[in-house]
């Protein structure tokens, strides 16, 4: 597997970056995980618009235009002859000293690796999940914004180990006023009878991509979709559930710290806006 770094592709075993590096270091950097299918990079545009925002949030400064990115990650795919995968973008602050200071880190490296995807086991998707509430809360975003994607997953991975722990393999985090936020990576839809429901931004979920190209299923199709502050009793007693993204796509869950969701088993709209996502994809992005 080609690996490009900074402008090269190198071998997989090459692919190495400092041990300075502040990415490595203390989490400083920001990332994308994007989706090729049929040779079409879903989003691209919505996944480096992204990017960049993070980027400008962290005061990270891109040295590079977006076209310059997409080709990259284009090229990336097309060495390693993929026509189907999944695609990581990882923009690391650079090397610096030993102190926290980002002013000590000049030149931001660039990785994009681009390989094979594993989703969930495919059972799932026709049985449904069975999750939990992780005790680990979301950060809060008065600490750091949600809609950065930064290198920093620390309290995601802790409440991916709760959820793993309770045999699970995934895990609702709460915000710290106890709103539901999202999931340790995907982001969380509800139905209460004719109205789908998504946490805001606000309260602590990740802007995702996914949870973007739902939405606009959801207004195609005609389905009501609000973002209120959502309680674990509005997740309890939701008719319909599912979690979006990039990797997991759109997922039904069937049950919830062991309180059933509807009839306890995938619903049928979850289902419908599963084909309309697969009939997208492929279509709307750049062709490789
Ligand atoms: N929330 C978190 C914390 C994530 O890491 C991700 C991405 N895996 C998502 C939500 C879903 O976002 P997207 O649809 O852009 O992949």
């Amino acid at each position: 597997m080609k690996i490009y770094l900074n402008g090269t592709m190198v071998d997989e075993a090459d692919a190495k970056i400092s041990v300075f590096d502040h990415g490595l270091l203390y989490g400083d950097g920001i990332f994308e995980g994007i989706r090729l299918y049929r040779g079409c990079v879903f989003r691209l545009d919505e996944h480096l618009e992204r990017l960049e925002k993070s980027a400008h949030a962290i005061l990270l400064n891109l040295p590079w235009v977006r076209a310059t990115i997409a080709e990259a990650i284009c090229e990336t795919c097309r060495i390693n002859g993929l026509e189907d995968g999944y695609i990581r973008v990882i923009v690391t602050r650079g090397v610096g000293s030993l102190g926290l200071s980002h002013l000590s880190c000049n030149d931001p490296q660039l990785i994009i690796i681009a390989d094979k995807i594993t989703l969930y086991p495919e059972e799932h998707y026709t049985k449904g999940l069975k999750i939990i509430t992780s005790p680990t809360r979301r950060i809060n975003p008065a600490a750091l914004a949600p809609m950065v994607k930064s290198l920093n997953y620390m309290n995601n991975i802790l409440a991916k180990a709760d959820a793993n722990r309770a045999g699970c393999l995934e895990a609702i985090m709460l915000n710290d006023q106890g709103y539901v936020a999202e999931c340790t990576g995907d982001n969380i839809f509800i139905r209460h009878k004719d109205k789908w429901f998504t946490p805001p931004t606000s309260a602590g979920a990740l802007r995702g991509i996914t949870r973007g190209a739902v939405l606009d299923i959801m207004e195609e199709l005609g389905f009501s979709c609000e973002e209120p502050n959502l309680t674990r009793y509005d997740i309890w007693t939701a008719d319909e559930m599912f979690l979006t993204g990039t990797a997991a796509e759109v997922i039904p869950v069937v049950e919830v710290d062991g309180r059933s969701i509807g009839e306890g088993v995938p619903g049928l709209l979850t289902h419908k806006i599963l084909e309309a996502f697969h009939d997208l994809v492929g279509k709307d992005g750049q062709m490789i």
